[in-house]
């Protein structure tokens, strides 16, 4: 996870995520037609409806974005409430884990190369297609209904191809990686410069 410092309010860091494209549509903002709130906004910050409030960001449009903020990426980091798809205590485990992630690689020597220009395989797009409904190697190998050993394979090649060790990042940052650097190969491709 890439933990960047870089504002030290909330509020700049959340209109960070607010500029996405999907914000309007979040799941947590859905309404009936007569403009009432679908979900109870409450949910998110009770503990014993946090599996509730899990289920509602499955699927939501900015849920990595989300994800991304809460965990800091702007320089700001949500303590308290589901977010993402995530638990503050879920957070904080992840934010621990990623600290040692990035120890763990700034102990090594050379990093992997990325790949100008890169183009998934169809085996990766497979891959990320199905990460982006299950972000867990393991049941993404279920999902795809392949052995274990050759989707970690797949996915450990995604990340070397990318630049990254493949324990460097966690799943949903991968994604993102992946997200970046299509989006950054079709602006080359369309004459207009990378932007990301
Ligand atoms: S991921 Fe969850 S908390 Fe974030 S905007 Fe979507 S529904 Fe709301």
């Amino acid at each position: 996870m890439r933990i960047v410092i870089s504002h030290s309010d909330e509020k700049t860091a959340l209109s960070e995520l607010e500029a996405h494209p999907a914000w309007p549509s979040r799941s947590c903002a859905a309404t009936d037609p007569l403009g009432e709130p679908l979900v109870d906004p409450d949910i998110f910050y009770r503990p014993s409806k946090a599996l509730a409030a899990k289920r509602v960001c499955t699927g939501c449009p900015v849920r990595i974005a989300c994800r991304a903020y809460a965990l800091g990426g702007s320089g700001w980091w949500e303590a308290y409430g589901v977010w993402g798809g995530m638990t503050s205590e879920e957070r904080r485990a992840e934010r621990r884990a990623a600290k040692k992630r990035q120890a763990r690689v700034a102990n090594r020597g050379d990093r992997p190369t990325p790949v100008p220009n890169w183009t998934p395989s169809t085996t990766q797009r497979a891959l990320l297609d199905a990460l982006r409904k299950q972000p867990d190697v393991r049941e993404a190998a279920s999902l795809l209904a392949i052995p274990y050993p050759n989707t970690r394979w797949v996915y450990s090649q995604v990340c070397r191809q990318l630049g990254f060790y493949p324990d460097e990042l966690s799943v949903p940052d991968v994604l993102e990686a992946a997200a970046r650097a299509t989006a950054a190969r079709s602006a080359d491709n369309s004459g207009l410069g990378a932007t990301a």
